[in-house]
């Protein structure tokens, strides 16, 4: 079986790839209610011969296996949608249901071309008889940057050799960096309750003590490095104006391009909480409720996937889905539409510059920008990770916007899905064939990580 042949076999099996991504495109549930598109995975890939293994304490996790021996590849596969970006496939705002959830960010695509991948290896493995186990990590909770990260504390990840990540975008690219680390911590004050009006000097307030953090937090801002970012809501303020409130609460995400920049600027947030809390004649208690790595680099990988894309090559467009893109395009910033044509486009390119085809030349690679966290960053720091990118959005549009949200249920959608597929299914078909990309991923991960090592963010 030749990689042709199984990227053969992929293009057989799309038809109930696209149907099972669109089922969850059509059901968005948020993180931690995966239970519907959880099942739906499940029940494919039983189907297809896998064995399920489920992870203790989590119930819309699980881990589907094939095949046997060494080596073990993980592919990545997500599920999870967003609140208050429900959306109809369409050019113009108009949601299903009216702040319900949509999958702005995709993940109906990104579970998607994890299983077509894994599908088609599982073919491959059956005919060749090849040494080698694949498995389909079914991952809840990403929107909340969570899931993972519960998981590789639970061990889910042990016995894994290398790890195959990709997410939807409006570009066609590997990455070698991506996502920002993120601490997310909610700060309890706790005061003394009073009659406002009555006796205030009797009272001490929580809601000052979260105010007043916030002052000391937005002066911290001038004295950290320029990529972090700090940002804050009150999730508790008290009830009515008249009781001095005795409890209040705020939320913080810090974010910064190192794990070590964000457990730094965290340390010194605690110092901005403490001081509220004194200044105030308060107590405040800090739970860091989640917390995530930036995504550590692997050459071998990156060069690897770039290969494959290029190889494998991009999907082409009918004049409907460029009209759709364009229609799209133009309910966003003009700004931000130019921006990206001019980041992602050669400038004598003459292809409409609605959708990004082909894949990004290697020197502009750097210029991607992936702002966001996630905690397939923890990942990459317990075995070598890749990272692609794909065009499943027009050129413009942002994750987690409704314009993303009909792009994820679209023709757009669906062809980024499976470009992203046969790209995982040919880094994994070169995997098992020259097992020594792995062992040179692998020395490349270990002395990436020799002097730091992973530490898991959560308690
Ligand atoms: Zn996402």
């Amino acid at each position: 079986m030749k990689k042709t042949d199984v990227l053969k076999y992929l293009n057989n099996i799309n038809g109930e790839v696209q149907d099972l991504s669109l089922k969850v495109w059509s059901n968005p549930e948020i993180s931690g209610k995966e239970k519907e598109s959880a099942d739906l995975f499940r029940k494919i890939l039983k189907g297809h011969g896998f064995e399920l293994k489920e992870i203790d304490g989590m119930e819309h996790a699980f881990i589907a296996e094939y095949g046997s021996g060494s080596p073990v590849i993980a592919v990545l596969g997500e599920y999870d949608a967003l609140p208050g970006l429900s959306q109809t496939v369409d050019t113009t705002f108009n949601p299903v249901e009216q702040n319900g959830p949509g999958h702005g960010c995709g993940h109906n695509l990104l579970g998607g071309a994890a299983l077509g991948a894994v599908l088609a290896i599982r073919k491959y493995l059956e005919e060749t008889k090849l040494s080698g186990t694949i498995r389909f990590y079914g991952c809840p909770e990403e929107e909340t940057l969570i899931g993972k990260v519960k998981m590789i504390k639970k061990g889910a990840f042990d016995g894994c050799d290398i790890a195959l990540n990709w997410h939807p975008m409006s570009v066609n690219t590997a990455l070698e960096n991506a996502f920002l680390a993120n601490n997310s911590i909610k700060f309890r004050f706790n005061g003394i309750s009073s009659h406002a009006g009555q006796s205030p000097e009797a009272g001490r307030s929580a809601l000052d003590a979260v105010e007043l953090m916030n002052v000391g937090a937005n002066y911290l801002r001038e004295h950290v490095i320029d990529k972090a970012r700090i940002h804050y809501t009150i999730t508790n303020a008290g009830g009515a104006p008249n009781i001095i409130p005795k409890e209040a609460e705020s939320w913080y995400f810090v974010r910064a391009p190192q794990r070590k920049d964000v457990e730094e600027i965290t340390e010194r947030l605690f110092k901005v909480a403490k001081g509220a809390a004194m200044m105030t004649e308060t107590t405040v208690d800090y739970e860091v409720i989640s917390g995530c790595y930036e995504m550590l680099p692997n050459k071998v990988l990156f060069d690897l996937t770039y290969k494959n894309m290029v190889e494998i090559g991009g999907p082409s467009y009918t004049e409907n889905d460029l009209a759709f893109a364009k229609a799209l395009q133009e309910t966003l910033d003009p700004n931000m539409v130019e921006g990206e044509i001019k980041k992602y486009m050669s400038p004598d390119s003459d292809e409409k510059k609605y959708i990004h085809q082909g894949v990004l030349e290697k020197e502009k690679v750097n210029s991607v920008v992936v702002a966001g966290s996630s905690d397939s960053g923890d990942v990459s720091w317990i075995m070598p990770m890749n990272l692609l990118l794909t065009a499943c959005f027009p050129l413009g549009v942002a994750n987690h916007s409704w314009q993303a949200t009909s792009s994820s249920g679209s023709s757009i959608g669906m062809k980024g899905m499976t470009y992203a597929a046969q790209v995982l299914s040919g880094i994994t078909f070169d995997l098992l064939k020259e097992p020594s990309i792995i062992a040179k991923a692998k020395t490349e991960f270990n002395k990436r990580t020799e002097k730091r090592k992973y530490i898991s963010p959560l308690k």
